[in-house]
């Protein structure tokens, strides 16, 4: 079929705070140096652009202002304007789509989990004309489609736009299934044509790494994980295990990546399907370093020796809390004494673990931020990260809050202090906001400054690809010292 290039599609991360992560779970400055990509917007990049001219500008990673976007803008001159949005920079956001508005009459389209939640809010400025809601890839290349052809958008599901000066919202699109994911083009080759793979970095991760989803959605109920919630629903899809070994090996020819992170909430719910990716991955004779999300109840020691086999590198695993009430509070699904199986195994296995925690979910108090500070000590994450809960607007953890009476502001653009970096916007009786922050700071620091994380250290050095490691072990100390001292001050 012959592909059409009569539309021009523009997809604009925004300017904002350089280095800003929409495409995080927790989108803010990241600490450590993190520049994620903006995988949502590449994602529907992938899938706009095998109809449309398509070009992807990412302003955070490039350190575009908005005088710079406007004036490619209106060198590029495009029908349509998709634009990512966060929580945290939406009014910013906004301001931006009206300011592009000025100077170009293409059709501006908001896509990004606020979209699910403020449409009436996003549409009431006059820069936004369509609010793309929840999952959106297939929406946006509708409206483009639609545009072309010079038709309404009456019946395009899971939109929101203005029509007759009216709000109007229509019924929400079906999430996509699984052969709706197999068929969307490779991510990775949308990073190749349109973005610098060398201007992204996970602390975590080998350095330059590439971030893919081998499926979407989760079918968990954690209370508060906003991408389920606000983007892309509770059931999980999956590409073929084929499928994301071809791309994987595109990957592999192609880009001169250490690492390929699969993004998926919880690529290990199936154990039967990490089995066969391993088996298959290895038929293959694949050599493309890897690493996952990972949950404490799904992966037994089999599995785990079975993905090291296959070139894993590291388990991204949100334990979240050391206080089984709080597992429980946050509908977790799993327990204290699962997350000690887990680090266990993962050692013997020779995985990486990168364990997250969270410092303010319900319940918390000094006595449950004392269990969590003896968990981290016993299960010893490779790499740790402490944050300060954040209730994104959509989740349940959010209505708790505001139910409580917990929210020091009910406004998300004052999530983030004046470098970026996310805050602690609750307060409990029991604990304050500031005692957070302090708590989560003490934590990082602590564990990264004593003696005993040497041998840990060390562990990760002495790998394959030991200078690699060295080398981001290295950059994220820099960033981490960096931001811990700009605390102090
Ligand atoms: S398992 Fe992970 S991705 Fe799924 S709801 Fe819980 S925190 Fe979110």
């Amino acid at each position: 079929m012959e592909v059409r290039r009569e539309m021009k599609v523009y997809l604009l991360n925004p300017p904002y705070f350089p280095h800003f992560g929409r495409g995080a779970r927790w989108q803010d400055t990241g600490r450590g140096g993190t520049l994620y990509y903006p995988i949502w917007l590449s994602y529907v990049t992938a899938v706009v652009e095998q109809e449309h001219e398509s070009k992807l500008v990412d302003a955070p990673a490039w350190n575009w202002d908005l005088k710079r976007v406007i004036d490619d803008v209106k060198e590029f001159k495009p029908d349509v304007i998709v634009m990512d949005s966060s929580f945290p920079s939406l009014n910013n956001d906004i301001k931006v789509a009206e300011e592009i508005k000025k100077s170009c009459d293409g059709l501006i389209v908001l896509i990004g989990p606020p979209a699910s939640k403020f449409p009436d809010y996003i549409l009431a400025n006059g820069g936004v004309d369509i609010v793309a809601r929840f999952e959106c890839d297939f929406t946006v290349k509708e409206i483009a489609d639609r545009r072309e052809k010079g038709e309404g958008l009456e019946d395009v599901k899971g939109i929101s736009y203005r029509r007759d000066g009216e709000t109007t919202h229509n019924p929400n699109r079906e999430f996509t299934c699984s052969e709706d994911l197999e068929g969307i083009p490779f991510v990775s080759k949308i990073y190749k044509k349109h973005l610098n793979i060398r201007d992204y970095f996970l602390g975590q991760s080998l350095y330059p790494e590439v971030q893919i989803f081998t499926g979407r959605g989760c079918p968990n109920q954690c209370t508060f994980c906003t991408w389920p919630q606000t983007l892309m629903g509770r059931k999980y899809r999956v590409r073929s295990i084929p499928n994301v070994l071809d791309e994987l090996e595109w990957i592999q020819d192609n880009l001169d990546v250490k690492e390929v992170f699969f993004e998926d909430d919880t690529f290990t719910i199936s154990k039967e399907r990490v089995l066969k990716f391993c088996k298959e991955y290895r038929e293959r004779g694949l050599d493309v370093t890897w690493a996952c999300n990972a949950r404490a109840d799904t992966l037994d020691l089999e599995t785990m020796k079975e993905m090291k086999k296959s070139d894993c590198r590291l388990l991204i695993a949100g334990y979240e809390s050391g206080s089984d009430e709080i597992l429980k509070k946050i509908k977790k699904g799993f327990t204290i004494k699962q997350i000690k199986q887990f680090a266990k195994n993962a050692k013997i296995a020779g995985l990486l673990v990168h364990g997250d925690f969270i410092i303010g979910l319900p319940g918390e108090t000094k006595e449950t931020i004392e269990l969590t500070r003896k968990l981290i000590k016993e299960v010893k994450p490779d790499i740790l990260q402490v944050a300060v809960a954040s209730p994104f607007p959509g989740t349940e953890f959010y209505e708790w809050c505001k139910e409580g009476g917990y929210l020091l502001t009910d406004d998300p653009n004052e999530y983030l202090d004046e470098a970026g970096h996310q805050k602690a916007i609750i307060s409990y009786p029991e604990l304050t906001n500031e005692e957070m922050v302090k708590e989560a700071d003490a934590m990082l620091k602590r564990y990264y400054m004593s003696l005993s994380y040497v041998p840990l250290a060390m562990k990760q050095v002495l790998r394959r690809h030991g200078l690699d490691e060295m080398r981001r072990l290295w950059y994220s100390a820099r960033m981490f010292l960096g931001y811990v001292g700009g605390r102090e001050k």
